[in-house]
């Protein structure tokens, strides 16, 4: 499973975190994903449930957030934000001449809740 080696090492980094900026508990662990990568939200709660247990993260609260997928529009120039994950059209100028340009973000650590 994918999300087991991405929970491991987001858990090396912050234990070295701790070390270095001696805090003993991590209440919060905020991380974001694109739309479109591969990380499945439940599986990864379940790795980091599974990983955390006998950490500096075991009573943790994991927080994933899914960033959007933007598209660009070649007919008009226009970038907007859509839900599905194979867009075919505008929805501003309903050209067909789209492309996916944000939403493969891989896994971030974008911030801790430590004690
Ligand atoms: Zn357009």
């Amino acid at each position: 499973m994918h999300e087991l080696s991405l929970i491991q090492s987001l858990l090396t980094i912050i234990e070295a975190q701790a070390e270095k900026e001696k805090f003993t508990r991590v209440n919060q662990v905020a991380l974001s994903c694109g739309r479109l990568s591969a990380v499945e939200p439940s599986a990864l709660a379940f790795a980091f449930k599974t990983l955390a247990q006998f950490g500096i993260c075991a009573d943790a609260e994991l927080k994933l957030t899914i960033l959007p997928m933007k598209i660009h529009c070649f007919t008009c120039n226009r970038e907007f934000i859509d839900e599905d994950a194979d867009p075919t059209s505008c929805p501003h100028c309903r050209g067909d001449q789209v492309v996916v340009t944000e939403g493969w973000q891989e896994l971030q650590l974008l911030e801790l809740d430590v004690d």
